[in-house]
This record gives structure tokens, sequence and C-alpha cells, in this order.
């Protein structure tokens, strides 16, 4: 038996060892868990026996008497799964034919009172100009289609509580799809006010087949073109209208356009968000008139709750997210500014500190050689006092401008180390290579041509002191720095402007 991704019930070894396909769903819990043979007859084959909402959603199923594919509110396995008695054949497309199946579930109340177990057998392997017309049990009571809403709506709204903004707009439809099914409407819709209350559009829509649209037309609508809807959403919360010919002489604007519209009866319900007026969600009938029960109220009124709910819940979380990513940014700013010394822009020691430790570890695991260079300007004070401070810095920035454009290798670093002083790391820099970019750098230096009246070279110069070594357990970056800055003394006492190095 493969492993499972989540939590299945003690029983499952029994079940998955089921000769038919079997789809098990605690109605506690999101987790849908598909059989091996479930599995076998989905082709899934990725490992994981747990199922998704979406994953039952996607399965190509269609109506054995139409051929047309099952809408969500007439899914039956989307119906068993939330608790719904079902008993049917639906037509199921495999491996390119298709095949009917006889779709059943059970109520496992000897085992844990809340599970469905949906059972998936194949009847035949047939083509689709031999399928049989098999009667459908459409005579549910008003009761039990209530029940199987609010199952439904349980489970649309599950799926809701973690819904990202991008999967807003589908769950949204669904949502609107099994409002339209279960108050047997013709078109169901949410509409949205803008920011500043002064129009509403039409956001999303579930229409009935053959039934026409309008969402195009219904957008960026002034209060004016519909003045009496917007004052009763506002005032009553709620709009239903059985006969649309009922409706008072103040309400022409909303007559015209319902008769445009071909709609008969009309139900809408105000969505608000922390005591604001959201927008509402309706539905039309066009086909006949609807004497609007209870339950459609109360659906309606369900449905633009859980509406209301969802978009404020992911306007939080987007805005939460927005200031997570701002302040992230200004974490991530502020660590490379701690990261760059003020007057040359380049690393800092404290920089130096952390990238030493971590390129000697790395050259050590790797068994690569690395180099350490300390630079210092010569007669610097000299420089100073002559040209005065701020020259002074202005030839420290220029230098230190001129090493950093000398070494852009992967892994190279300048750093300042402080005063007048430098520090490079060169990873995995070997004995030929040390000298030789060492001599590089401060010929470079020299070739600035920063005049020096007091300096025998009467431009300023660098004398550079390094160690090259491959680094192991028993060097310390202090030691390291300790060869390096003993080499640059030597460098110094030999006579300025020139390179010492050790090597191990
Ligand atoms: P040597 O060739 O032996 O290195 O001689 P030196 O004069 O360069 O060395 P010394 O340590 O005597 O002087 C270093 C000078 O660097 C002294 C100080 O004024 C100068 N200095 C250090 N930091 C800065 C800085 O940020 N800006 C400026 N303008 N000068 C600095
Ligand atoms: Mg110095
Ligand atoms: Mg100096």
């Amino acid at each position: 038996m493969p492993e499972f991704k989540g939590d299945p019930p003690h029983y499952w070894a029994i079940i998955d060892a089921l000769p038919f396909a079997v789809l098990l769903k605690d109605t506690a819990k999101p987790d849908i868990f598909a059989n091996t043979q479930a599995l076998k007859l989905l082709n899934k084959t990725d490992g994981s026996f747990v199922l998704s909402l979406n994953d039952i959603r996607h399965i190509p199923l269609a109506d054995p008497t139409t051929k047309a594919s099952l809408s969500l509110a007439q899914n039956p396995l989307l119906m068993a799964l939330s608790g719904s008695i079902m008993n049917r054949s639906v037509l199921f497309e495999h491996s390119g034919s298709i095949v009917q199946l006889y779709a059943t579930n059970v109520q496992l109340s000897f085992t844990l009172s809340n599970s469905a177990l949906i059972v998936l057998t194949p009847e035949s392997s047939v083509s689709q100009h031999e399928l049989k017309y098999l009667a459908l049990n459409d005579d549910i009571s008003e009761l039990q289609e209530a029940l199987a809403f609010d199952k439904l709506m349980s489970l649309i709204s599950a799926e809701l509580i973690n819904v990202q903004p991008e999967q807003l707009d589908t769950h949204i439809e669904d949502a609107l799809t099994a409002l339209g099914e279960f108050c047997h409407a013709d078109r169901s819709y949410v509409f949205l006010f803008n920011e500043q209350m002064t129009t509403m559009s039409n956001t999303h829509e579930w229409v009935r087949d053959g039934i026409s649209s309008h969402k195009a037309h219904l957008q960026n609508m002034p209060e004016s073109s519909q003045p009496y809807i917007w004052q009763i959403l506002k005032s009553e919360h709620i709009f239903a209208v059985p006969d649309i010919n009922q409706l008072p002489d103040e309400a022409s604007l909303e007559k015209q356009e319902f008769i445009r519209e071909d709609i008969q009866s009309v139900l809408c319900t105000a969505m608000f968000s922390e005591g604001q007026l959201l927008g509402f969600v309706g539905c039309d009938m066009v086909a006949r008139k609807r004497n609007w029960t209870a339950s459609d109220i109360r659906r309606v009124k369900l449905v633009g709750n859980m509406i209301a709910n969802t978009i404020q819940n992911v306007n939080y979380r987007l805005s939460l997210q927005q200031v997570q990513d701002e302040l992230l940014k200004a974490n991530l700013e502020l660590k490379e500014l701690a990261a760059r010394d003020g007057l040359t822009g380049i690393a800092n020691r404290r920089q130096y500190d952390e990238v030493v430790l971590q390129e000697m570890h790395r050259c050590a695991r790797a068994e690569a050689p690395l180099c350490l260079m300390l630079i210092d300007i010569d007669h610097f004070k000299a420089f100073n006092d002559n040209y005065g401070h701020l020259a002074g810095d202005d030839a420290l920035k220029r230098v230190a401008d001129c090493l950093q454009q000398q070494l852009k290798r992967q892994g190279e670093l300048v750093a300042r180390y402080g005063g007048e002083e430098f520090a490079v790391i060169l990873p995995h820099c070997t004995p030929d290579e040390a000298p030789l970019i060492a001599e590089r750098l401060r010929l470079s230096v020299q070739e600035l041509e920063i005049p020096h009246k007091h300096s025998p070279w009467q431009s300023l110069t660098i004398s550079i002191g390094y160690c090259q070594l491959t680094p192991d357990k028993s060097i310390s970056s202090t030691s390291l720095l300790r060869k390096a800055d003993a080499a640059l003394y030597q460098a110094k006492a030999a006579g300025r402007n020139q390179v010492q190095g050790t090597h191990q």
C-alpha cells in the first residue's frame, strides 16, 4: 500500500482491498481517500491516496440521459461526499471510452458515524450509442433539498476558508451555481460596489443553459441608474420580487432593466463586510415566475454572507501579505545597509568577518585553496596632512572602487577593514595566482595617479601582504589574518608600494 499523505481511518486496509472503487470521506474532515481501485479508475498515479474537492470536481462525469457534463450542484460525487444519499448512474470517460458507472453511498455508521463511503462500480464498457436511459429519482422533497444545499455549502465554504486570491473567482462561481440550481433560478450573480459607493458592477455570474447573460452591460452602473433597488438594499437588505409587474412606480428604471433582461422574478440580498455595504447577491427567473420561498431567501442570504466573508478574508490576507512583503524588503535593505561601509560603499568589517568564515569553511570542505590579502595605503597620514581630510576621503573611495573593479570573480570580496586598510578574500586562489593578483592590484592603484607629493613615487600607492593556503580545521580566521598582517608589515618594512606573501 503506498504511503498516505493524509491520516486514513484505521479500517482503511479493508476498504483498500475491496474489488471496486471506493471514495471515503469523514464529513468532519477535508480529506477524501481513494482506494487502489478508485485510483486506477481515475488514472491517478502520483502515489497520493488523498484527493481534494477539486480533484473530485474535475472527474469527467456526464448525465446518462442528456450526455451533458454534470454541473456542480448535480455532481453526484460531490453531493454524496457532502453526506447526501445517492444512488445513480453516471457516465464516466475512462481512457478514451465512456463507461457507465453505478454510484452509491453508504453511511459508515458502524465504524465512524460521520463517514460517507461512495462505491463506484463499472456496469459495462459500452459505446455512447448503446447507453440506455436510466430513470433518476428527481423527486426530492423540499427538506431533503434544503439538507443537500446546506451540505454542499458547507463543503464549498470549507474550501473558502483558506482560498488563495487567484482561486476566489472559481469558488464564488461554484457558490453561485449551487444557489442558482437549488433556487431553480435561471441566473445568479454578485454585484460589488466601488470603494466610493458611487457605482456597482456585476462581477460574477452563473446562467442556466439557453439563458442570456447581461454581465458585460452591467458594469460601473451609477446609483442613479438603479435608485430603487439601491435604496431597498440599504434599508431592508433584501429585495424579493415574485413578479416584476408588481413593482411600485418609483422602481420604473429597475423595471425597464428587468424587462430588457427578460426577468420575471428577482431576489437579491445585501452583502456586508464590517458593517459596510459591499454589494449584493441575487437570482433571476427568466423562463417563469417564482414565488420566492423562505428557503430561497435563506439560501441567497447564506451565499451572500459566505461570499462577503470570503472577500473580506482574502482582502485581509492580501493586506497582511503586503505588510509582510514591505517588512521583508525593509529588512533586506537594512541587512544590505549593515553590510556596507558608509564612506566607500564596499563591504565593511562586519561583512568581512562573516564572509571569511564562510569561505574558509567552504574551501576546507572542498579542499580548495584560499588567499587573504591585507592592503594598506602608503603614507596616508602625510596625504591627509597635505591635501586635507576631504581629499583623503575621496582618495579612499577611489582606491576602494579600483580594487573592487579588479575583483569580480564569484565569491571574491573586497572589504574596508578599517581606516586606510582593506581586506581581500579570494577563494580558490592558487599559489601561482596569489602574487600575480596582488601585483595587479598594486599596479592598478598606482595607475590611478592620485598626486602625492610626500610619496617617493609622487602618487598614492598601496602595500599588500597576503597569506595563501588550503584551510583546514587547524587554521582559524584570526591566524590567517595574523599571517597576512605579518606579510604586510614586511612589505612596509621593505620600502612600501610592494607585495609580500606567505604560502603554506
Ligand atoms: P604607512 O605607509 O605606514 O601606512 O603610513 P600611514 O601614514 O598610511 O599610516 P598611519 O597609520 O600613520 O596613518 C593612517 C592615516 O589614515 C591616519 C588617518 O588620518 C588616515 N585615515 C584613516 N581613516 C581615514 C578616513 O576615513 N578618512 C581620511 N581622510 N583619512 C583616514
Ligand atoms: Mg594603516
Ligand atoms: Mg597606511
